[in-house]
């Protein structure tokens, strides 16, 4: 049986390893983009030597050891720990809100005791029993002047959706704090890869049963493939049936990157922009990823990049789904379709429609391995 992964992002790429390191198989990995890594993608600014994530920042962070232990076969890790700021009114408070946060919001000093109780009288005020939108779970989680202020306006400009009208999960990626803990992640493993995500990928492709083509879309290709090829297919699941039940609907980016000529611009790596004036989402600044490489760190230059938000479109780059109910149904029917298709498997951050940070698609493919792929060749997955 031939098999063609579709798309070599992380669920693509750790799907290629296992089969050719675990099952000693052939596999041809396609993806249209000029380089693999997905979203994931990183390399270095040829001006300042700076290394810069090319699809918007990736910190890595997992609670999960097996993903651990897994993606540290391809790299070393910085032991960098994600800290962002956000911008509201023209003052930089810390985020996720914290006892800083609350603090510098209502100007005056509480214990974390007396937050949570001066938090607890401001959601009493709204009455919500049972949240079941993004904005009553934030309001029953902070209360409303603090929504209002940094949730509000960010998650307008991120979902173009009236937060009323998005889903609760979402709001639940941040945590919410009344001590002084800044950590933007709650996970015992955090870091940025020492020699850059792209090498990742180089590695873990590079296996002389792995065949990388880029620059090749799975269209130009699907004509040529025979009926037993097993097609494992990571990209957009509408486009995969030619948007026959109609368009799922996605979330793009889009970046404007800038060389600045100072050491350090903004002071941190990412800084988000709460007041809905203000056009793009957040700023990242890419050197303070890498404090241990010493030379591009302390140079006069530095490259910022700003994100903006917008609806996607055919031909744009999917970056979020919009899991509300009525893209849910609609992923629901595509995924029917692709399982009654014997030699299909759909996965990935896009062929799964799922919000997944980087761990999140490790561990389901490593999963997805075990237990649909190794069986199909009759082999254990160990
Ligand atoms: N969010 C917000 N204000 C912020 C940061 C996040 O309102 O300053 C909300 C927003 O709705 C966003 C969600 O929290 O979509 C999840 O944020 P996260 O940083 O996890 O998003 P990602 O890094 O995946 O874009």
């Amino acid at each position: 049986m031939q098999t063609i992964i579709v798309g070599a992002g992380f669920w693509g790429a750790v799907i290629a390893e296992r089969m050719a390191s675990v099952l000693n198989e052939d596999v041809t990995v396609i993806d249209a983009r000029p380089h693999a890594g997905g979203n994931c993608y990183s390399s270095v600014d040829a001006e300042t030597g700076i290394e810069c994530h090319r699809y918007g920042s990736h910190i890595f962070h997992t609670s999960s050891e097996e993903v651990w232990t897994y993606i540290n076969r391809f790299s070393a890790f910085n032991n960098y720990q994600h800290k962002v700021f956000t911008m509201c009114q023209g003052r930089v408070y810390t985020m996720p809100i914290n006892l800083s946060t609350i603090e510098s919001f209502y100007g005056r000093h509480m214990t974390p005791a007396e937050a949570e109780a001066f938090l607890q009288s401001e959601i009493a005020r709204d009455r919500i029993e049972n949240p079941a939108n993004l904005e009553e779970k934030a309001i029953s989680l902070i209360g409303r002047p603090l929504y209002e202020a940094f949730i509000r306006g960010y998650t307008h400009k991120q979902w173009e959706h009236d937060p009323k009208l998005l889903p609760a999960h979402i709001i639940t990626r941040l945590p919410f704090r009344t001590n002084y803990n800044a950590n933007y992640f709650a996970d015992p493993w955090q870091g940025i890869p020492l020699d850059g995500y792209f090498k990742i990928f180089e590695r873990m492709l590079d296996h002389p049963r792995i065949t990388l083509r880029l620059n090749t879309s799975f269209e130009s290709i699907k004509d040529q493939l025979g009926e037993d090829t097993l097609v494992i297919y990571t990209g957009l699941p509408d486009k995969l049936f030619e948007y026959e039940y109609g368009e799922l609907e996605w979330r793009s980016l889009r970046f404007e990157w800038e060389v600045q000529e100072v050491s350090d611009w903004q002071g941190t790596s990412v800084m988000n922009y709460a007041d809905t004036d203000v056009p793009w989402t957040r700023i990242h600044e890419f050197k303070h990823y890498h404090p241990e490489r010493k030379v591009p760190f302390s140079s006069k230059k530095t490259v910022i990049c700003c994100e903006y938000s917008r609806t996607w479109q055919r031909g744009d780059e999917a970056y979020y789904p919009v899991n509300d109910e009525k893209n849910n149904a609609l992923y629901a029917r595509y995924l029917a379709r692709a399982e009654a298709q014997p030699n299909l498997i759909l996965g990935g951050r896009l062929g799964a429609y799922r919000y997944w940070d980087m761990d999140k698609a490790i561990a389901d493919a490593l999963k997805t391995f075990r237990e649909k792929i190794a069986p199909r060749f009759g082999k254990s997955a160990l």
